[in-house]
């Protein structure tokens, strides 16, 4: 596989898996430019953090970026810059990671939670607009699994209710809707950069925006609402003296994790075939079980395909979902579950939510189980994980 390797040992805690859920693609070129940040002095937000804000806005077609400590800053920061607070509802999917939902509440917002659609996993823009009340302010599509949402359903409502888009795009790094790259779309784009994520930095997240403005007010609330080039207060170029207008976060990137963005991102396409090819070899490995429901991949966009989920028809087979994650584990393979519906937590269920109202998403969750896709995997690989899961559902049909 070319001269890239993944690093070995990282995530196999406890039993020692053949082949692992996850594992990041870092070569030299990630350990050197990490070294040449070091040596530069620079550890925090400077020079390499604008670098790849630009590099990554210009990837993704937007003319603004901002590099932050993670999505679930970015997700944050979005809600606070257009002003969202107590008494307004956010609409968004319950089918997502807990990130998306706890930055609405920490806004003093209403999550609203719009059951998705079965097929494709994403909100479902059919229930969009009887979720509307005159106190929605923003709705945040997630695209799961890199899959986009039906964005133009989402665009059109939210033009007639006046409401802002701000994507949770964790998944979708590269994700295209239609010809249109995902960043280059909603109000604001959220990316993460999380150590399982598509691209990584360890830890990190961007936000893409075409407004000045918005943009101003989330650079600033990242570094304690110090206004907009305090982070050079310390160079010849800044100035000791800086203002704050309002108590801010410390969310900013780091120079060494640009570092790491900036050679992930420049192998982003070659991760992104391989990731690709794999996803099409389970499709193909899978598509005559009649037992395994196969992840969406509508045609005319592109997906990221930062997981591949299956589902299992239940009723078809003598074990459960559990059960086949438990087998699969003896196999030697790791695997996961994306995701335990935020209504299901017990901090959102004391607040009222409830999983059974949202039963597309129940059933998805109980049934769904993802498979280990990363382009540090090797084809026989994925081979070894095709033939394990064929294996397993076929030793237990009804
Ligand atoms: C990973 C993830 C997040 C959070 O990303 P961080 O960078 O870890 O904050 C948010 N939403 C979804 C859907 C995710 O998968």
């Amino acid at each position: 596989m070319n001269n890239l390797t993944s690093t070995q040992g990282a995530a196999t805690v406890g039993i020692q898996l053949r082949i692992p859920y996850a594992l990041p693609l870092i070569d030299e070129r990630e350990i050197q430019e990490v070294i040449h940040s070091l040596k530069s002095n620079w550890l925090s937000r400077g020079p390499k953090t604008l670098e790849f804000e630009e590099s990554f806005a210009a990837s993704v077609g937007s003319p603004l970026a901002i590099g932050l400590n993670s999505c679930t800053a970015g997700l944050h920061l979005a809600l606070l810059a257009y002003g969202v607070g107590p008494g307004d509802e956010v609409i968004t999917t319950p089918y997502t990671f807990v990130a998306t939902v706890n930055t609405i509440i920490h806004c003093g917002a209403t999550p609203v939670f719009v059951d998705i659609d079965p097929v494709t996993m994403n909100l479902n823009p059919d229930l969009l607009e009887q979720a509307v009340t005159s106190r929605t302010k923003v709705v945040i599509p997630v695209h799961f699994a890199g899959l986009p949402c039906e964005m133009d359903q989402i665009l059109q409502i939210a033009e007639r209710y006046q409401l802002k888009i701000i994507e949770d795009a964790a998944h979708a790094v590269h994700t295209k809707y239609k010809e249109r790259m995902i960043g280059s779309i909603g109000d604001v784009t959220c990316f993460s950069f999380y150590a399982t994520k598509n691209l990584t930095t360890g830890e990190g997240g961007m936000v893409t925006t075409r407004d000045e403005e918005i943009a101003d007010r989330i650079r600033m609330l990242s570094l304690h609402g110090m206004d907009k080039n305090a982070w050079n207060r310390y160079t010849e170029k800044g100035s000791w003296y800086y203002e704050v207008q309002q108590p801010g976060f410390k969310y900013n990137m780091t120079d060494i994790q640009a570092a790491l963005g900036l050679v992930q991102l420049s192998k982003l396409s070659y991760m992104q075939d391989l990731r690709e090819l794999y996803a099409a070899m389970y499709t193909s490995a899978f598509s005559s079980n009649e037992a395994l429901i196969l992840p969406a991949d509508l045609p005319g966009h592109r997906h990221a395909w930062h997981l591949y989920v299956i589902r299992l028809q239940e009723d078809m087979l003598s074990i459960s979902r559990s059960e086949m994650i438990e087998l699969l584990k003896e196999a030697g393979i790791g695997t996961s579950v994306h995701f335990i519906p935020v209504p299901q937590h017990p901090y959102y269920r004391r607040l009222g939510f409830s999983v059974d109202d949202y039963p597309e998403t129940k059933k998805a969750y109980e049934a769904a189980i993802s498979l280990p896709l990363y382009p540090g995997m090797t084809i026989e690989e994925v081979n070894y994980v095709s033939y394990h899961v064929n294996r397993i559902v076929d030793a237990h049909k009804r």
